[in-house]
């Protein structure tokens, strides 16, 4: 392994042990729409089917598998995927969960998190202050913090879905990795680059507030601002004092690549007119970055539908065609194939 990860394939692989019967392996099915419009077969690995609809469970299980024994309770802050994640995770440990939010985080994931049990706390307009009460809740309450992507237990758990995508397709050359914080991308890249050390891996972002894009670029990590984008999951910032995720992306990205709303509104169609699956705008943004020209693929193509837990009046406007008002900045309706 590089010098900067203490993880390796074993972390992942025990990790894999950890979420069996739980977030069980979700499926990798073929996209033949996709595979012939790029010229090479094309792979969708199903993560909108966990449980929680996304990814994030599979690190926060672990996370909370890998507790110190006599852990009171857990606390995260979150924009929603990983909150619902630490939540269910709690729930199935029987340990209390605060999960921290600002005023910023639609009511439905609200509401979203309560239904699994977890007590919710919203402080403030920004993520920052949902931070700051949730570091508050670990000095004075004892409770573990688990972040949504600078945890090694965390990227482990992510890790999980290289494994499951190499062991079960070895052909596939290429990954597509939608990019935020960066545990899911360095954990997938870990493993699948363990198992097949020629397979390239490539982040995504949306081309607006890609925290993870700037920090690569400046060359340690940044600060950036953050815009209202249909791929909300993958908003906010990397944490100037990262310790973990953007040294690992650094290390094993091949590229990063950045795709505008356009881009991602016309992949969302795409997804659902040709593969009738509803995911969110951070699911797509690889094949945003394809329909768009940015990418070339020389291969075997896999990607990860990362999670379906969107705004259905927002989605349903999108596949019909509309606009979508986001922020200050307003989407021209576009139906598809246009
Ligand atoms: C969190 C999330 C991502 C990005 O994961 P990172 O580990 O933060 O890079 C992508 N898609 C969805 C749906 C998410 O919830």
């Amino acid at each position: 392994m590089t010098d900067t990860s203490p993880l390796t394939l074993d972390h992942i692989r025990a990790a894999a042990e950890t979420l069996l019967g739980i977030a069980d392996a979700t499926p990798l099915v073929p996209s033949p729409y996709l595979g012939s419009r790029f010229g090479h077969p094309f792979w969708l690995k199903l993560e909108n089917m966990q449980p929680i609809g996304a990814f994030k469970l599979r690190g926060a299980l672990n996370a909370v598998a890998n507790l110190p024994v006599g852990t009171r309770g857990v606390t995260c802050c979150s924009t929603g995927n990983h909150g619902r994640g630490v939540a269910y995770a709690a729930a199935e440990k029987g340990i209390r969960a605060v999960v921290c939010m600002s005023e910023l985080v639609p009511q439905a994931k609200v509401d979203g998190i309560r239904a699994l049990g977890a007590e919710v706390r919203i402080v403030g307009r920004s993520q920052d202050d949902a931070f700051a009460e949730s570091r508050r809740l670990v000095e004075q309450e004892g409770l573990a913090e688990i972040s949504p992507f600078d945890d090694p237990f965390v990227i482990a758990g992510q890790g999980t879905i290289g494994l499951e995508i190499l062991e079960s397709r070895a052909e596939i050359e290429t990954l597509l990795v939608p990019l935020s914080g960066g545990g899911l991308a360095a954990g997938v890249a870990l493993a699948a680059k363990a198992l097949k050390p020629s397979v390239r891996v490539i982040g995504i972002s949306m081309d607006r507030g890609a925290a993870m894009y700037e920090s690569l670029r400046a060359g340690h990590p940044v600060e950036v601002e953050e815009y209202a984008s249909l791929a909300d999951s993958l908003g906010g910032g990397i944490g100037i004092d990262n310790r973990l995720s953007y040294a690992m992306c650094r290390d094993l990205l091949d590229d990063v690549v950045l795709v505008t709303e356009e881009q991602i509104y016309r992949a969302m169609q795409t997804l659902y007119y040709e593969d009738r699956i509803v995911a969110e705008g951070g699911c797509v943004v690889g094949i945003a970055a394809l329909q768009a020209g940015k990418l070339e693929l020389t291969g075997p193509t896999a990607t990860i539908i990362t999670g379906r837990n969107l705004d259905m009046s927002v989605f349903t406007r999108i596949v019909t065609g509309q606009d979508v008002v986001l922020g200050d900045t307003t989407i021209k309706g576009m139906p598809y194939g246009a």
